[in-house]
């Protein structure tokens, strides 16, 4: 983790060392400089004056020295009045050796009398001083022969210095000069500590007050860094137990609630209610709608649900379209009654979804702790199972979980077992219900509708056992055979004289989406012998609204086979009748519910009405289902439908027992519905159907 404290001091430390470092090179190398030069420029000077007193007097004996024997040059005169003029001349100065040179290097005089007679000639410092510059150079020496005695440890300055009688002339000599700076250096040094400790002083003064400042700094980012790692461990919390899509907790937050919930009722001996919640036919509004639609159904089911309860319970959403409820503190079961019926009251007003309104009921299911169990994951399981008893009875409506339901549940486990077998079983039967044509009473088609053989329940509806079909998938493999046994039968009612006789056969959802259907339709129809155009394949309103494209796309296919295509149930769906202009599609189906009441309520009458106009401007056929009187029939007539169906002239039938109708002439008549003055005998073409 990021200290900004500790690395504001790491970083002030060295900071401060580098500074106070290049501070005391800096000084240093300054002061030394103007030093050497400050005393260079004296030892020049004292040149100056020495050899301007000295030479006019000696200058004969330097330039001769060159001929004097070395070993014999400090036992001369000279050398000893001159050592007596230079020290009168240096005394009271820094100055503590002077040495003379001939031009060639050779030690005329030094006040060290041992070294007189030296050759110097390739010393750096002399070579730079005959060439006529001066050569200083700052030296520590632990041990020096001055010139009255031997000193220790002393900075000097050693000046070569060249003179000339002449200004421009030529080098006659070089003085070499040694000046004590010891107590100066020490005074530079002193000085540079000094400046040292007052910078390092005001740096650290103001580490102190940054320091003041980092820490508060420092301070606030922990606090925002803890604060953004809570936040973030409370979102990472919220995630995992709740859905992200309603908000509700989710199923595992459930079950720790349950367990809370569970532990309580043992400590104040009140009750828990469980309602398990299902929206009734979500699919269908997934599959009709769309799953964003479906979405927003469950935000405002969640919505609603929330609404009805009190603080105290918990509403979860465990998955799908399912949810949970945990009603605490019951003191009397009918409350857990009363709440799932404010919740079923809630789901009267419809759901609005952009400019569609739509109805969504619930089926729930109650359990209540302690009652028939006390264990918590057996009071769910009871829920459910009364949630789908209720769906069983009806939908729309709550159910007490009672121990007779368990029955019910080990029932349906068995009749899903009992369907996987039927076909294999050849258990399966088709009947056939008659298609009356309005303009000659004659039966010109039949609709194929399934029906399972039971071995012990007998006859079964496919309301019973389609949805559960569907689910399994198994909806591909029988439809695959009902689409092969209604072409055969067709077939043979072709064979037996009733050459023009149509079937049409519904097609679930995924049989439509599936990729083997084209060919399914092709083998019926190849193996049967039926030409394409007495084979009509019935749709749902949701294929066209669910992924239009692939449904174009495939309508497209079935109809370059041949067969027709009706949309079955129409007005039930959500579809856009904008999408009837785009797709191939040759008949509607009104669906029954607008038929039953069509002769009494105004507003079917003028759906049915409208849906008949539409299909007549489409060119499309129109056939009206759930035909059930007399005077359904005249009225749907005179609207134009093409084709009725219902039980006015005959429910679904077995082949053989349907054959005496195919027979008869004109079953609008035997069904006792009126002629239609205008229509009789003309072929009024309002009744007829497109080709
Ligand atoms: P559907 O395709 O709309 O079929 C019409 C339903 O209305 C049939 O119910 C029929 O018996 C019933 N019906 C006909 N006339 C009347 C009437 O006058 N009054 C009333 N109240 N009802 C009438 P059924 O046979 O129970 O079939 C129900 C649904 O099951 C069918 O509705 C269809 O959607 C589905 N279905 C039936 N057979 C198959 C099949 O082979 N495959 C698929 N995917 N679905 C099938
Ligand atoms: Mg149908
Ligand atoms: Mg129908």
């Amino acid at each position: 983790m990021f200290r900004l404290t500790r690395v504001y001091s790491i970083v002030s430390f060295l900071g401060m060392l580098l500074v106070a470092i290049a501070i005391g090179v800096f000084y240093r190398t300054i002061a030394v400089r103007s030093l050497i030069e400050h005393e260079s420029q004296a030892n020049v000077s004292l040149t100056q004056a020495l050899s301007n007193t000295l030479f006019p007097k000696y200058s004969d004996f330097v330039l001769q020295a060159a001929g004097i024997p070395p070993n014999e040059l400090g036992e001369r005169p000279e050398v000893a009045s001159l050592r007596e003029d230079v020290l009168q001349k240096i005394r009271g100065l820094r100055v503590v050796k002077v040495k003379i040179y001939d031009p060639d290097g050779l030690t005329v005089f030094s006040t060290e009398p041992r070294e007189i007679g030296e050759k110097k000639s390739n010393n750096a410092g002399f070579q730079r001083a005959k060439s006529g510059a001066t050569a200083s150079d700052l030296v520590f020496r632990d041990h020096f022969s001055a010139t009255e005695q031997v000193i220790e440890n002393r900075n000097l300055l050693s000046s070569y210095i060249p003179f000339r009688r002449n200004p421009g002339g030529p080098v006659e000599g070089v003085f070499e000069i040694y000046a004590d700076v010891t107590t100066l250096v020490r005074d530079i040094r002193r000085t540079e500590y000094t400046v040292l400790a007052g910078v390092t002083v005001l740096l650290f003064l103001l580490y102190l007050f940054l320091l003041i400042i980092v820490r508060r700094a420092d301070r606030i980012i922990r606090h925002h860094e803890s604060e953004e790692r809570r936040a973030q461990q409370e979102q990472i919390h919220y995630m995992a137990y709740h859905d992200p899509l309603t908000g509700l907790p989710n199923r595992a937050l459930f079950k720790d609630r349950l367990q809370h919930a569970v532990n309580h009722v043992e400590r104040n001996g009140l009750s828990i209610g469980i309602l398990f919640i299902d929206l009734d036919r979500f699919k269908n509004i997934n599959d009709s709608l769309g799953h964003e639609a479906g979405d927003r159904v469950l935000i405002e089911a969640a919505k609603r649900i929330r609404s009805c309860l009190r603080e105290v319970d918990t509403a979860c959403r465990i998955g799908g379209d399912e949810f949970m409820v945990i009603l605490e503190r019951l003191s009397l079961t009918d409350e857990a009654v009363l709440a799932a019926g404010r919740l079923i009251n809630k789901f009267a007003e419809p759901i609005r979804i952009g400019s569609r309104e739509i109805l969504v009921t619930v089926s729930v299911g109650i359990s209540i702790y302690p009652d028939v169990t006390k264990n918590a994951e057996r009071l769910l399981k009871d829920a459910d199972a009364a949630m789908h008893a209720a769906k069983d009875s009806g939908r729309n409506r709550y159910v007490f979980y009672t121990k007779e339901l368990d029955a019910r549940a080990q029932e349906s486990v068995e009749f899903e077992m009992g369907l996987r077998r039927a076909l294999p079983r050849e258990e399966y039967v088709i009947h056939y219900q008659p298609l009356v044509n309005t303009s000659s009473g004659a039966i010109t088609g039949v609709e194929a509708l399934l029906r399972w053989q039971h071995p012990e329940r007998g006859l079964i509806q496919p309301n019973r056992f389609i949805p559960l079909l569907e689910d399994t998938g198994m909806i591909i493999a029988v439809g695959e055979w009902v689409l092969l046994q209604a072409c055969r039968q067709c077939q043979r009612w072709h064979d037996s004289g009733h050459g023009t006789l149509r079937v049409a056969a519904n097609l679930s959802m995924k049989q439509f989406r599936s990729s083997s259907l084209l060919a399914n339709v092709r083998q019926a129809l190849e193996v049967s012998g039926l030409p394409p155009r007495y084979l009509e394949l019935e749709l749902t309103e949701s294929v066209l609204v669910d992924d239009a494209e692939q449904a174009l796309e495939m309508m497209r296919e079935l109809k370059k086979i041949g067969v027709s295509l009706s949309i079955d149930d129409f007005g039930t769906g959500y579809s856009s009748l904008n999408y009837l202009r785009h797709f191939p599609v040759d008949l509607l189906k009104i669906d029954g519910s607008f038929i039953r009441d069509v002769v009494r309520n105004r507003g079917d009458a003028a759906i049915t009405a409208a849906i008949a106009a539409l299909a007549r401007s489409l060119h499309l056929g129109i056939l009206a289902e759930g035909v059930e009187t007399r005077e359904q029939a005249s009225f749907l007539r005179s609207i134009g439908c093409h084709d009725l169906q219902g039980l006015l002239f005959s429910g679904a039938l077995p082949p053989e027992q349907l054959a005496p109708l195919l027979g008869n002439l004109n079953v609008l008549k035997l069904a006792g519905v009126e002629p239609d003055p205008i229509v009789s005998g003309t072929g009024n073409s309002a009744t007829a159907r497109p080709q």
